[in-house]
Order: C-alpha cells, then sequence, then structure tokens
C-alpha cells in the first residue's frame, strides 16, 4: 500500500491540533526541574501568584514566580517524592489554614497540621495567610494595656493590646524569656497567644510547651511551629499561618498575643527561597522586597474600632542581632516597622542584670497612652534616673571622693537596677511591681547595701500582704494610687522598716 506523503502530515497536523484542543495547558503542567525545596513547571499559564498547586503524593506548592514560559513554586513538602516530568494541577484556591478554638492547647506545623499527636484538630473553618491588613477607618488607637508582668517592661516599654513591640538582642539575652513569660502572664487576661517558633531547634520548642503546660499557659496558647530542620518554605510560610489564626480571634471580638520567635531566621529563610527562585539579590543578598515581607506581616497586628468588634492583635516580633548592631538591614527594617523596642545587651545579662533592658535605647512609642495611671505614678522619673545614673557611674570609676549629690543618684540607680531585676517564669501582679517602684521611687531602698535590695522589698511586700491588702487590692481595682492608698502603703511601709531594724 502506498502511502500518500501529504495525507501524513495532515493527518499529524490534525492530531496536533486537536491535542492542544483536549487538554487546556493553563490548568495542567509539568515539572521541569525541582530540588531544595523549589519546582519550576512548564505550562500553567493562568497561574496566579500566591496560589497553591497540587504536585503527586499529595505535596502542594506555592505560586511564587510568574515567568513568560513557567512558573516557579516552593513546595511545602518533601521535595525527594516530585521527580521531572511530574504533573502539576492548578487549585484556584490560595493558602488556606485552619482556624478556630479547636487549636487553643495545641502544636501544630505552619500548615495547621497537628505535630502533638493529640489527634486530629476538629475545625471546618479556614481562612487566607495572605489578606490584606486592617486599614485605618477600621482601627483604634492603642487603650488597654497589655501586662507582661516583667516590671521593667510594664515600667519602661508599657505594651497596649493591639501593639507591636520589637524584642530584639543578641543570641542568649532572654529575649525568648521575655515572650514566654508575658504569655504565662496572661492567665486570666483574657488574651489568646500565639507562639510561632521560626526556624528554632525541636528541643527548644519542646521545652517551651513543657514550660507553658507547668505553668498552667497552654489552655490559652497555641504553638505553630517550623523548626530548623523543617524545608525553606515551612519557615517562610508560619508567621502568616500564625496570624490568620489570631485574626479570626480577632474578628469575634478577642485580645490575642502573638509572638514571632524570630523574625531573623524568617528573612534568611525568605532570602534562600528568593535566591533559588533566582529573585536578584540585594542589599546583604536579600531581595528587594525583604521590607515588604515583615511589613505586610506586622501590618496585621492592630486595635479594631468597637464597631468592628473591637479584638486586638498584639505582636511581639523577635529579631537577634549580631553584636549588638542594631543598624543592620533586617533590625532597622523591622525596627521602623515596629511601634518601639525593646533592647536587651549581652552585657547587662552577663553582669546579671535580668531581664538585660537597656533603658536608654528601648522605648514604646504609643503604649505610654495605655499604660495604667497606678504605674504612670510610680515609673515616671525611672527612665531618667536610670540615665544619669549610667552617666554618674562612668564618672565615679575615675575617682572616689563622691559629693552627697552623686552618691545619692548612685545609690538611688543601684537600688532602681535591684528592683528591676526579675528571674524566669515569675511575673508579677500589678499590685506586686507597683509595691516594688513605690518602695524605690521613695527612696526606702537608697541606703541598704545592693545585694540586699531584693531581699528587702520581697519581705516588704509580703509583710504589705498580710497588713496592707486593702490597699494593694484597691491598686489591683482602681489601677492607680488614690490617696487613701498611698497614706496606707506609707504606712504599712514605715512600720515594716521598723521592725526590720529590731531586727
Ligand atoms: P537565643 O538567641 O538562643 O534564642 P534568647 O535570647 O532567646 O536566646 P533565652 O533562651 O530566652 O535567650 O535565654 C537565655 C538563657 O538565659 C536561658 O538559659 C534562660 O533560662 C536564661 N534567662 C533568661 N532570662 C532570664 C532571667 N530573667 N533570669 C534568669 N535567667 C534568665
Ligand atoms: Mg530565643
Amino acid at each position: 500500500m502506498k502511502i500518500n506523503a501529504n495525507e501524513i502530515s495532515a493527518l499529524i497536523k490534525e492530531q496536533i491540533k486537536n491535542y492542544n484542543h483536549e487538554i487546556d495547558s493553563s490548568d495542567v503542567g509539568t515539572v521541569v526541574t525541582v530540588g531544595d525545596g523549589i519546582a519550576l513547571v512548564y505550562g500553567l499559564s493562568q497561574a496566579m501568584l500566591g496560589e497553591l498547586l497540587l504536585f503527586p503524593n499529595d505535596i502542594y506548592g506555592l505560586v511564587m514566580n510568574l515567568e513568560a514560559d513557567h512558573v516557579g513554586a516552593v513546595l511545602l513538602g518533601d521535595d525527594s517524592l516530585i521527580k521531572e516530568g511530574d504533573e502539576v494541577k492548578r487549585t484556584k484556591r490560595v493558602m488556606e489554614v485552619p482556624v478556630g478554638d479547636a487549636l487553643l492547647g495545641r502544636v501544630v506545623n505552619a500548615l495547621g497540621q497537628p505535630i502533638d499527636g493529640l489527634g486530629p484538630i476538629e475545625t471546618k473553618k479556614l481562612r487566607p495567610i495572605e489578606v490584606i491588613a486592617p486599614g485605618v477607618i477600621t482601627r483604634k488607637s492603642v487603650d488597654t494595656p497589655l501586662q507582661t508582668g516583667i516590671t521593667a517592661i510594664d515600667a519602661i516599654t508599657p505594651i497596649g493590646r493591639g501593639q507591636r513591640e520589637l524584642i530584639i538582642g543578641d543570641r542568649q539575652t532572654g529575649k525568648t524569656a521575655i515572650a514566654i513569660d508575658t504569655i504565662i502572664n496572661q492567665k486570666d487576661q483574657n488574651v489568646l497567644c500565639i507562639y510561632v517558633a521560626i526556624g528554632q531547634k525541636n528541643s527548644t520548642v519542646a521545652q517551651i510547651v513543657d514550660k507553658l503546660k507547668s505553668h498552667d499557659a497552654l489552655s490559652y496558647t497555641l504553638v505553630v511551629s517550623a523548626t530548623a530542620s523543617e524545608p525553606a518554605p515551612m519557615l517562610y510560610v508560619a508567621p502568616y499561618a500564625g496570624v490568620a489564626m489570631a485574626e479570626e480571634w480577632m474578628s469575634q471580638g478577642k485580645d490575642v498575643l502573638i509572638v514571632y520567635d524570630d523574625l531573623s531566621k524568617h528573612a534568611v529563610s525568605y532570602r534562600t527561597l528568593s535566591l533559588l527562585l533566582k529573585r536578584s539579590p540585594g542589599r546583604e543578598a536579600y531581595p528587594g522586597d525583604v521590607f515588604y515581607l515583615h511589613s505586610r506581616l506586622l501590618e496585621r497586628a492592630c486595635k479594631l474600632d468597637d464597631k468592628y468588634g473591637g479584638g486586638s492583635i498584639t505582636a511581639l516580633p523577635i529579631v537577634e542581632t549580631q553584636s549588638g548592631d542594631i543598624s543592620a538591614y533586617i533590625p532597622t527594617n523591622v525596627i521602623s516597622i515596629t511601634d518601639g523596642q525593646i533592647f536587651l545587651v549581652t552585657d547587662l545579662f552577663n553582669a546579671g542584670q535580668r531581664p538585660a533592658i537597656d533603658a536608654g535605647l528601648s522605648v514604646s512609642r504609643v503604649g505610654g497612652a495605655a499604660q495604667t495611671k497606678a504605674m504612670k505614678q510610680v515609673a515616671r522619673s525611672i527612665k531618667i534616673d536610670i540615665a544619669s545614673y549610667n552617666e554618674m557611674k562612668s564618672f565615679a570609676q575615675f575617682g572616689s571622693d563622691l559629693d552627697a549629690s552623686t552618691l545619692a543618684i548612685l545609690n538611688h540607680g543601684d537600688a532602681l537596677n535591684e528592683v528591676l531585676k526579675q528571674t524566669q517564669y515569675h511575673p508579677y501582679s500589678l499590685d506586686k511591681e507597683i509595691f516594688y517602684l513605690f518602695m524605690a521611687k521613695n527612696k526606702y531602698l537608697d541606703s541598704l547595701k545592693k545585694d540586699k535590695v531584693s531581699e528587702y522589698v520581697a519581705k516588704a511586700y509580703e509583710y504589705a500582704t498580710n497588713n496592707a491588702k486593702e490597699a494593694l487590692k484597691a491598686i489591683n481595682n482602681e489601677k492607680e494610687i488614690s490617696d487613701k492608698t498611698e497614706k496606707a502603703l506609707t504606712e504599712c511601709i514605715n512600720k515594716f522598716v521598723e521592725i526590720s531594724k529590731e531586727e
């Protein structure tokens, strides 16, 4: 049989034509390369930025690059299960995570899947991880305090519900400790807490969960964990997943506290992804949009107006510095996004001043509006007193003859610093903080030896809990020191001073 060449070419042409009709190349693509948690996919001409793609073995990918003839996706799962030539489908959905009260007391990964072995999470509700932050109209200025229970912070850098306060410092300066103590102190305060661990060690996260459990804090806390052993995309997604879960509670009018520990590692994971996706590196090899990475995250923390439910998300992002350099790229970015920073210093930490807060460089730009009146009454001059103390101290090193006024400043500063020392996992109630600062402010402690101060105030407070109960209760209830309370406190302390002299 003779075959006509023309017929064959017509047949092939026909088939090619039909082939194009059969498969919609915009919804199904093919993996071109895969590795390091990144897949380049040919086809998918209609894929959208941030869309979820379905790879074989039920692995999902997130579209991050739209190129002329392919898309770049980060894989939210084990990339070794995917190979070249695999089929990829569009889902036409953005990434969502489960939200709701069922998450309380649980530990989940960045996709919202439980990893604590306590069974499935019973919730049907999902929320997209990327949404636009609430606009100005829906917001209200910060007006309610978020008590951290850490005297130095509540006095010097008060935090309000809906505020974003950065915790910044070198490694091992007690950054995580502050965040965890704050969570522990939210017991019975009607604040739900979320701790997002980004790039921490598995063992560290396990320890934190244990501590929360032993302080009865896990029942109102959710832990989102993307540890260092997980692929970079999980670390990248974790904080957005966390804040989406927080938004659900905020939309119900609840107050939420969210900790991002830490955003330096988050930025590094994003840099890894960007370089693998062949985006051009900028300063310190970070991509050009690394500011937007954190600004769009932290903008989602806010206090909503009562008309919109009145809920709030308070964010405590943590950033690690290298040898105290707060002018590096990521620190300056996050400092400019947040409403203030708590700066922790290695030297203070090693000298035993813990929490190692630098009173000069730490600020809270909006929290003052939310600080209780009682705290304002006793804490007003602390920052100045510590500043003049530090100045005098550097002078005093040179001479032994000090005049009376210099000595007074030094003694007062020493006493203040002692009062601001606080051990880990021991957040104070409001009346305890106020009582301590009241004693320092009224110079009951200046004449004591430095190493006796903490024991002395602790005893005085114990004495007051027995002998000035009403006054302490009044501080907690009225949130101010009325004339009557002040009189009662003064009387009680004077009596205590008499008694301890006799001993
Ligand atoms: P990393 O950079 O490793 O994340 P970090 O800055 O988060 O460290 P932490 O892990 O919170 O620091 O604390 C470091 C160590 O100091 C821990 O062993 C912790 O128990 C201890 N520590 C922190 N705060 C205090 C405190 N107020 N009193 C006593 N010890 C503390
Ligand atoms: Mg830490």
